[in-house]
């Protein structure tokens, strides 16, 4: 039975060969394993694209008339999944993706492209967590996105223009408005930076009640740095 044990082995070790390989060179797609096409499975790409919202600048304007939000899509479904599968489950790759796909709506959109031409100096910023989250989670999911954002839409990323300096509680968890405020009053602080930096980019996963937005806007301004638009991938619809 010597040929059996051979070809038993050499199975293993086709078998092991493959795992390598996929681990390597083309890893199964994070959401439902199955062999990928681009990071994800193409039924997987298709099912978050589904999720696009028709419009990237939010109408209503919800943060402040003269500051727009842009989102790419609606939080729900196979989107909002996908979120939770790259927080929860560990995988930042998602958040590449997804990256991908805003930097091609902010590049075809010619308010977007005006904005960075008008402020020639302008960079992204992401949303940042606090050092403990940060340590937990192993990535800050807001910063992979913003990073691969700006790589396609050649706009400088500045992580380092905000920091996150209070642990605060998940905004799902505060039971009212006022909660939610003192949550995150002063969570976040500018550290000194040498570089002059006048006007940026937030950049953040989902938008909801926009009260971590407008802390982080707020903070920028008492040092003097303006908040030109905030890009964000998902926004729930019901609040429109
Ligand atoms: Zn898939």
């Amino acid at each position: 039975m010597q040929w059996l044990k051979s070809i038993g082995s050499s199975l293993k070790i086709n078998h092991l060969a493959n795992t390598v390989r996929d681990s390597l060179w083309q890893a199964n797609c994070p959401l439902c394993k199955r062999p990928a096409d681009h990071i994800l499975c193409r039924d997987c790409d298709r099912q978050i694209t589904a999720y696009q919202s028709p419009e990237f600048l939010q109408k209503d304007n919800p943060i402040a008339l003269e500051i727009p939000l842009y989102s790419w899509g609606i939080y729900d479904g196979a989107l909002k999944r996908a979120i939770a599968a790259c927080k929860y489950d560990n995988h930042p790759e998602i958040m590449e993706v997804i990256g991908e796909k805003i930097a091609n709506t902010w590049q075809r959109s010619p308010i977007t492209r005006a904005l960075v031409q008008k402020y020639k100096q302008i960079s992204v910023v992401p949303i940042p967590l606090h050092a403990n989250k940060l340590k937990s989670r192993g990535f800050n999911q807001a910063e992979v996105l913003a990073k691969q954002f700006c790589d396609l839409a050649q706009i400088p990323c500045k992580p380092q223009i905000l920091q996150r300096i209070k642990d605060t509680k998940a905004q799902m968890q505060t039971k009212s408005v006022i909660e939610r405020e003192e949550n995150l009053s002063q969570a976040f602080t500018v550290p000194s930076i040498k570089a002059n930096y006048r006007d940026v980019i937030l950049c953040d996963d989902i938008y909801t009640t926009g009260a971590t937005i407008r802390e982080a806007i707020a903070t920028l301004r008492r040092r003097d740095i303006n908040v030109r638009a905030v890009v964000v991938m998902a926004r729930p619809q019901f609040q429109r």
